[in-house]
């Protein structure tokens, strides 16, 4: 029987099961992919990341290692808790694991990115960028025109001889700061505003055909590799199935993090409430408070010490 189990191991899932160790609540953390650390190890393991409290920046690996350094069980990966139901005094998931309470810090839930239509199928469309390296020298096509379109661009930049970066608007809606760098890069061509319409395979080499929106222009590139960063869906079924109330954006939660089932509490970009910004230092807070409130229920005897120094 473990005092709390801990869904999802973003980053938000790694410092709750961090926060948790902290108070000697009997943890445990499940992942539903192979490894933890959620957005930022599948989307951005390679971004300087400028607002976490300490780093002046520091990168999202780097970020995700250090999380996990700090836990001392491992996360439990592999384990997509699909069931969760309640019993008198404890809950029960996936017809396995017992825990007195839970908390919910699934993210954006289980994510598949947005495709191309099956006509682009090819095995140098991608959709994930765990690595700009490994495209040293190659030509590299960015399709999109939000954070990860531009953010992958500047990362393919450092080591590819040439990134177009496509988008079907002028206006990108990523980071202007971001934008403006990649404007100045040499080796980056930003086409705009244009789809791809087809694509042709010789000799290793993409020939990408693009067609002009709202204008009957046409082009085409040639490309190693292309990175579609349109973005991603995410799946909320399961939440409704646990029975939590949600509205368009998320899990409603009180101020202490409770959720509308007594004893499961949400932390991080799972919730909603009127302000929420989806960051990853705003999560570890949440997590604090939901743990907070847990040692609070769990032990309603102790008075808990959040600093050893409490004037
Ligand atoms: C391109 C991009 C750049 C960003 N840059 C920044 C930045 O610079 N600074 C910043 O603060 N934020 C940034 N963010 C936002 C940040 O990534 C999120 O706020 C953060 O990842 C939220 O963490 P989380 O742990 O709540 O959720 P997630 O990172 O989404 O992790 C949730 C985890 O739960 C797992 N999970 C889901 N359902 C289950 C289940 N049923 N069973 C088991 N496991 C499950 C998922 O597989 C996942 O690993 C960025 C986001 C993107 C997309």
């Amino acid at each position: 029987m473990f005092d709390l189990a801990i869904i999802g191991a973003g980053p938000v899932g790694l410092f709750a099961t961090q926060f948790a160790n902290l108070h000697n609540l009997k943890t445990a953390t499940f992942e539903a992919l192979d490894s933890a650390g959620g957005q930022v190890q599948m989307l951005f393991p390679n971004k300087n990341i400028q607002d976490i409290p300490t780093y002046s920046s520091i990168k999202g690996n780097q970020l995700v290692k250090k999380l996990k350094d700090n836990i001392s069980e491992p996360v439990i990966v592999n384990n997509k808790i699909q069931m969760i139901e309640k019993k008198n005094d404890y809950f029960l998931l996936n017809n396995t694991y017992k825990a007195k309470t839970v908390l919910l810090t699934t993210g954006l839930g289980a994510f598949h990115p947005k495709k191309l239509p099956a006509k682009f199928d090819n095995e140098h469309i991608h959709y994930f960028m765990p690595d700009a390296q490994i495209y040293q020298n190659k030509i590299a096509t960015v399709l999109g025109g939000g954070d990860s379109a531009l953010d992958w661009a500047i990362e393919l930049a450092q080591y590819c001889k040439e990134v177009n970066l496509i988008h079907r608007r002028n206006e990108f809606r990523g980071l202007e700061s971001n934008l403006k760098t990649l404007q100045t890069l040499k080796n980056v061509k930003i086409l705009t505003p244009y789809l791809p319409k087809d694509i042709n395979v010789v000799d290793n080499l993409i020939q990408l055909q693009l067609k002009g929106v709202g204008n009957n222009d046409s082009s085409m590139i040639e490309t190693n590799d292309i990175f579609v960063a349109y973005g991603y869906k995410s799946d909320n079924r399961l939440l409704k199935k646990w029975g939590l109330t949600l509205n368009q954006e998320g899990i409603l939660v009180d101020r202490s993090m409770a959720t509308n089932i007594s004893g499961i509490y949400a932390a991080g970009d799972n919730v909603s409430y009127p302000g929420r910004v989806p960051m990853i230092a705003l999560g570890f807070g949440e997590a604090q408070i939901a743990i907070s409130n847990i040692m609070a229920k769990l032990f309603p005897e102790k008075k808990i010490t959040l600093h050893s120094t409490s004037i």
